[in-house]
């Protein structure tokens, strides 16, 4: 009986990696998804109702269980109700969350620490979770608000000169102050001293400096790097209270966001360092040249003929395909021509949208197979043997000034190199910029061709247009 709790924790980190791994390719990722939420409920119920000793009611249930009632009717209605364009912003605000939770963890056990521990035996060791996790959750926190704030409109950049100096300075002086708190413990008696509400207050200036001058291309970083973050700050928790459970599912999430931000990192070209002193964003930091020429706008017509009896046609999905709404009109377009005996792929850049997968989940609402999602460096080299590339709504992912301008602020972010096919048709619905809030040299290019209009609408006149060939 006493053995049921590590069984249940067990059982918990096993779906956890199992989860993860299923989660590996899009059409398991929903079942990995499951199996790791069964996993956490598994985790939830054997610590409310087991103790080393065997059943048992944890004090507090009633308030416990409100609360998880209360976070299970917001988290769904707010999952059930979010458009997918605003995704990334409840990525970044459900994380904050669980940065704001490890920091609360860290002042309620050091208040209890103070109360129950003489300062002669508490040892380093224990010391050391409980100050990261106030630390690196409130980090995570204020960080994540502001991107949360960025990532909807309503912050914008912000910067000032000597920020990474100051960053650097904001570091040392969080260590330095949580280091007198733990040595001046003595003196604190059983209220926290000034020494670990200055590391606290760091804290939320550092988490709001680190992410405010980031922009433009280095968002998902900073929103993977915010989510490994709040991993660690949770594994912290797990080492506090000796819970195998918390530790391996923060760990998880550490080590997993941190290989998702190096990945990205290595995918945009940008060094983790200067993400992690705040540099990011500011590379570049003009608005790139100014781009002239004439751009020749053409009609659903013209384009329905090329595409029809091309041989290849590769297909561009970006952030405008979300906002229009367009993946299932897409699809039909894609069934119809490869029903005329075209080859369809799809190129999928990792930060193409506004979160990392984005076209992929879009994709595979409506069905499309996920072998003809090709991912950026095996797609490269097939732009050159292609008939026609059909750019759905993406305008930085495409942009060759990120090779060709060192001013530009998306300069060093590999792209997709459409340009190489013969053909270039862009689906947008004026000249406006993407979300770097720079020009495209590409829509000047003579090989390309703007069908403006809505994704959506434009995509309907080609299908209705293919149709009647
Ligand atoms: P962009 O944001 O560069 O461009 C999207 C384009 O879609 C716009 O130029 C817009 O032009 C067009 N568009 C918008 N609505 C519609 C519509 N209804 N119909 C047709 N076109 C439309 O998108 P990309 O996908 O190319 O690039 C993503 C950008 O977002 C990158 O800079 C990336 O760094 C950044 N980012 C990515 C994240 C991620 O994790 N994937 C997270 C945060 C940022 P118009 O208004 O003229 O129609």
């Amino acid at each position: 009986m006493n053995h049921l709790l590590e069984i249940a924790y067990l059982l918990g980190s096993i779906s956890f990696v199992l989860g993860l791994k299923v989660m590996g390719k899009p059409d398991t990722a929903r079942k990995g998804n499951l199996i790791a939420a069964a996993g956490m409920g598994i985790a939830v119920a054997g610590t409310l109702f087991l103790s080393p000793e065997g059943f048992r009611l944890i004090p507090n249930l009633g308030l416990i269980l409100g609360a998880i009632l209360f976070g299970v009717v917001v988290g769904t209605l707010m999952a059930k109700r979010v458009q997918m364009t605003a995704m990334p912003e409840m990525v970044s605000l459900f994380n904050g969350m669980g940065g704001l939770c490890a920091a609360l963890i860290s002042i309620i056990e050091w208040k209890d620490i103070l109360h129950h521990t003489s300062p002669e035996t508490l040892p380093l060791t224990h010391y050391l979770p409980v100050i990261a996790g106030l630390i690196i959750g409130t980090v995570s926190f204020t960080g994540s608000m502001i991107a949360w704030g960025k990532l909807n409109g309503k912050i914008g950049d912000f910067r000032f000169s000597g920020q990474q100096f100051i960053n650097a300075i904001l570091l040392i002086a969080i260590l330095a102050a949580s280091y007198l708190n733990y040595s001046g413990m003595e003196a604190s008696l059983t209220e926290p001293s000034i020494w670990f509400y200055a590391t606290l207050g760091l804290s939320v200036i550092y988490g709001l400096f680190f992410v405010f001058p980031i922009g433009g291309a280095d968002m998902p970083v900073v929103i993977s790097l915010l989510n490994s973050f709040t991993g660690v700050a949770a594994a912290c928790g797990g080492f506090l209270y000796h819970n195998n459970v918390m530790l391996m599912g923060g760990v998880l999430v550490g080590s997993a966001g941190t290989i998702l931000t190096v990945v990205m990192c290595k995918a945009m070209n940008r060094s983790l360092m200067n993400v992690l002193i705040g540099l990011a964003g500011s590379s570049g930091g003009g608005a790139g040249k100014a781009v002239t020429g004439s751009v020749r706008e053409v009609q659903a017509t013209d384009v329905a003929i090329m595409m029809k009896y091309a041989s290849k046609v590769i297909i561009v999905p970006g952030y405008g395909l979300a906002v229009a709404q367009a993946q299932h009109i897409c699809h039909e377009l894609e069934n119809l021509l490869e029903a005329e005996g075209v080859t369809v792929k799809y190129a999928i850049h990792p930060v193409a949208g506004r979160m990392p997968g984005h076209m992929n989940v879009l994709l595979a609402e409506s069905n499309v197979s996920y072998d003809k999602l090709i991912e950026m460096e095996h797609i490269n080299p097939e732009f050159a043997t292609t008939d026609a590339v059909l750019i759905v709504g993406a305008n930085d992912v495409v942009n060759p000034a990120a090779k060709t301008d060192p001013t530009s602020p998306i300069y060093g972010m590999p792209i997709l190199d459409v340009d190489q096919s013969k053909q270039v048709i862009v689906l947008k619905r004026s000249m406006k910029s993407g979300y770097a809030g720079i020009e495209n040299e590409l829509f000047f290019n003579a090989k390309c061709g703007m069908l403006f209009g809505d994704a959506k609408e434009s995509l309907q006149k080609l299908v209705n247009e293919i149709k009647t060939l």
